[in-house]
């Protein structure tokens, strides 16, 4: 399998004295998904920060293969192929799911950035096999505005595919979507992983369990629990802090 190891060792992140992330170790292989659940505060999205390199670590090692996250900024960081999605989608609601696609292709990195001057066959297919990955094939030509919430999020997936990270970073992908979209949702991101790293942050349980991956639980800034849904579903210690309230 091509690809980096995400390496998290004893990261821990300090605000004004709070700890927001405690002695926090977590390794995510090489095309793996995971899940990543836990109660608010617990320190899910300070996790995704420090490996974008928006928060640095007061303590602890961020590797991503050979590279030192811990050293690097948040530009060189997404170089390396690590990108990330936050809840709330960006895309262009003027511009049509072709032409937003086709934006994020000229953004000026991954392997495809030299295909931006030329918006000739292969730039095109690359377009339209994204498109077709997050199944919006058939609204190629409707503008963002008129899009479904669900298909909003999709795009936005797409944007990042068309930089082809290695790794993804996506935050509450589920959050307002109808269960059908979820659906949709949960397999796309089963088709994305294995080519591509994914962590997934989710409150949606429901969701988790359908992506069928490794579960990792966060409490108070460290792990708690990690393992498949069933296991950390009745592990006492999640259901004292987090699914018993
Ligand atoms: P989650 O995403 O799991 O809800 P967060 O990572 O957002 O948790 O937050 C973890 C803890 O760190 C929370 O108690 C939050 O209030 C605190 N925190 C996060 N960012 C900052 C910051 N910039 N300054 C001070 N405290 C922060």
């Amino acid at each position: 399998m091509k690809g980096n190891q995400l390496y998290l060792d004893g990261v821990t992140v300090m605000f004004d004295g709070f700890r927001a992330l405690n002695n926090l170790s977590i390794i995510v292989e090489p095309g793996e998904m995971r899940a990543v659940i836990g109660p608010n505060g617990a320190g899910k999205t300070t996790m995704m920060d420090v490996i974008t390199g928006k928060t640095r670590p007061t303590k602890g090692t961020v590797r991503f293969g050979d590279h030192d996250l811990t050293r690097m900024d948040e530009a060189a960081i997404a170089n390396l192929g690590i990108g990330r999605k936050f809840q709330k989608p960006t895309v262009f609601d003027a511009l049509t799911v072709f032409e937003n696609l086709e934006l994020a292709l000229k953004a000026p990195r991954g392997p495809f950035a030299c295909l931006r001057w030329a918006l000739g066959g292969a730039a095109r297919s690359r377009i339209e096999q994204v498109q077709d990955e997050i199944g919006l094939t058939a609204r190629a030509g409707d503008r963002a505005a008129i899009l479904s919430h669900g298909q909003r999020q999709w795009l936005e997936i797409g944007m990042l595919l068309m930089q082809d990270p290695q790794l993804l970073l996506v935050d509450e992908p589920v959050a307002g979507m109808t269960d059908q979209e979820t659906e949709h949702t949960a397999a796309l991101l089963r088709r994305i992983a294995g080519e591509r790293s994914v962590v997934v942050v989710e409150h949606d349980l429901e969701f988790v369990r359908a992506l069928g991956q490794k579960v990792t639980v966060l409490h108070e800034g460290t792990m708690l629990s990690e393992g498949a849904i069933d296991h950390v579903q009745n592990d006492p210690r999640v259901i004292e802090v987090y699914l018993g309230r």
